[in-house]
């Protein structure tokens, strides 16, 4: 067995010669540790650090509308740079592994903040069927599963659906927003949700409309307590 490990390896690597793996971001070829973005590009990713500071642009896009324990976003989504990029590569090129590095980096990073909150398990914020279709899956479910082989919190996806689609969205207003998407979620099993404390995990916020509504639904959920963590906010 270990002797077939070994040649694997050394076939990759002879490989990796002939066709080097670029950095995702700056591409240069990655050393064998590295996955998809080399250490410097994952060094110099824009970190927000709203998880500092308890009061920051997500919790004050979402408090007052709804009830919400804590609020934070990993990233500064910016458009034509870096992480725009990599959200563009798990959104439309099928990268979901993109998705669950970037999860796990997320882990890494604010570990001992989301340790600290004693979340019970994580949902992902749910895809329209067709979208999911479409993609092939969930990108906020794979940051979910990268966050949680680094935090062990459970990922739970059962409960939280989508029920119709929101495609005209970007088109509308912010207030319309708002209102429009009110019916989007369905909650399966509201006892396996009691009394816990949710992490709900999106990969960007934008108007903060989406999550609002989730966090709406989830609150049919009796003693439940709910925070969000996004990837990035724009
Ligand atoms: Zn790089």
């Amino acid at each position: 067995m270990k002797k077939m490990q070994l040649t694997k390896r050394i076939l990759i690597n002879f490989i990796h010669l002939f066709f080097p793996r670029l950095c995702l971001l700056c591409r240069t070829p990655l050393i064998q540790e590295e996955k998809h973005i080399c250490l410097d590009c994952l060094c110099d990713l824009p970190l927000t650090n709203f998880h500092t500071n308890e009061n920051n642009p997500v919790f004050q896009l979402l408090t007052g509308k709804v009830d919400i324990v804590s609020a934070t976003a990993w990233l500064h989504y910016e458009k034509g740079a870096k992480v725009q990029r990599l959200v563009h590569s798990f959104k439309y090129y099928n990268n979901k592994n993109i998705a669950y590095q970037l999860g796990r980096q997320m882990g890494l990073s604010l570990h001992s903040y989301i340790i600290n909150q004693k979340i019970d398990c994580l949902i992902p914020v749910p895809l329209h069927k067709k979208r999911r279709r479409q993609r092939g899956y969930n990108q906020s479910e794979w940051i979910c599963k990268g966050l949680a082989s680094v935090i062990h919190i459970p990922v739970c996806t059962n409960g939280l659906q989508r029920k119709t689609a929101s495609d005209t969205q970007t088109k509308k207003s912010l207030y319309a927003r708002w209102t429009n998407v009110q019916q989007l979620f369905v909650l399966n099993d509201k006892q396996d949700l009691e009394g816990k404390h949710i992490l709900l995990i999106d990969d960007v916020v934008t108007s903060g409309s989406t999550l609002g509504m989730c966090v709406k639904t989830l609150q049919e959920v009796s003693g439940i307590k709910i925070s969000i963590l996004a990837l990035a906010a724009a």
